[in-house]
């Protein structure tokens, strides 16, 4: 199974990857987590992607495309796998179908995981993520059993920084310029199945395993 979560920032795509992963035994490929960790480390990529990312603003083509094709080398993506946050514009689509074609692979479903902004924002501002595990809190809807701290392996939470309404907002904008242009191309490929995500997120879990199975 190699599959696309498709959405706006706030769709649920790493909650459900992570969880999808677990259960289907697949490699969980999110280029919002990659940059994160270049971010975190310092690194050349890092200190490009940093500034664009607190803006909301796209990392461009190439830096995401070469980042993305080393992930590619990881022989973990031969048991299959769920990209989330890849690809977010049309000639990205065309780069993944581009790598993954030099390795016999193609793409096999695309979930498009549509979402209202008023859910959005609500979600995205009051996130707040492990700083090691990666699992996803919220403030109201989900809190911690103890503030700040992971239910799952008793790390910190922290909020993003591009959690802000500002940040939220720019990142909304810029993602419908370019998902519905990326959404025309897999239907003509007859890839993409689309989802209600307002619904709660295991609702959601069990329709995307229903439709994966179907492929
Ligand atoms: P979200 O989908 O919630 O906005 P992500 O973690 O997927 O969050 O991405 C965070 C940021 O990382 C994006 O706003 C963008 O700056 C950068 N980014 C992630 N994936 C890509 C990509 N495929 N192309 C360009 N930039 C990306």
């Amino acid at each position: 199974m190699h599959m696309v979560l498709l959405g706006p920032p706030g769709a649920g795509k790493g909650t459900q990857a992570k969880r999808l992963a677990q259960s289907l035994s697949l490699a969980h490929i999110s280029t919002g987590d990659i940059l994160r960790q270049n971010v975190k480390e310092d690194t050349q990529l890092g200190r490009q992607a940093k500034g664009i990312m607190e803006k909301g603003l796209l990392v461009p083509d190439d830096l995401v495309a070469k980042m993305l094709d080393e992930r590619f080398n990881n022989p973990d993506i031969k048991k299959g796998f769920i990209l989330d946050g890849y690809p977010r514009t049309l000639p990205q689509a065309a780069t993944l179908d581009e790598i993954l074609s030099r390795k016999n692979l193609k793409v096999d479903l695309v979930i498009y995981l549509n979402t209202s902004d008023d859910v959005i924002i609500k979600r995205l501002t009051g996130r707040l993520v492990c700083s090691k595990c990666g699992a996803n809190f919220h403030i109201v809807n989900m809190p911690p059993k103890l503030k700040d701290t992971c239910d799952s392996c008793g790390a910190a939470l922290y909020q993003r920084s591009d959690d802000n309404e500002i940040t939220v907002r720019k990142r909304l904008e810029v993602y419908k310029k370019e998902v519905a242009s990326l959404i025309e191309y897999y239907e003509k490929a007859k890839k993409i199945h689309s989802l209600n995500a307002d619904l709660d997120p295991r609702i959601v879990l069990d329709q995307i395993i229903k439709l994966s199975s179907t492929v």
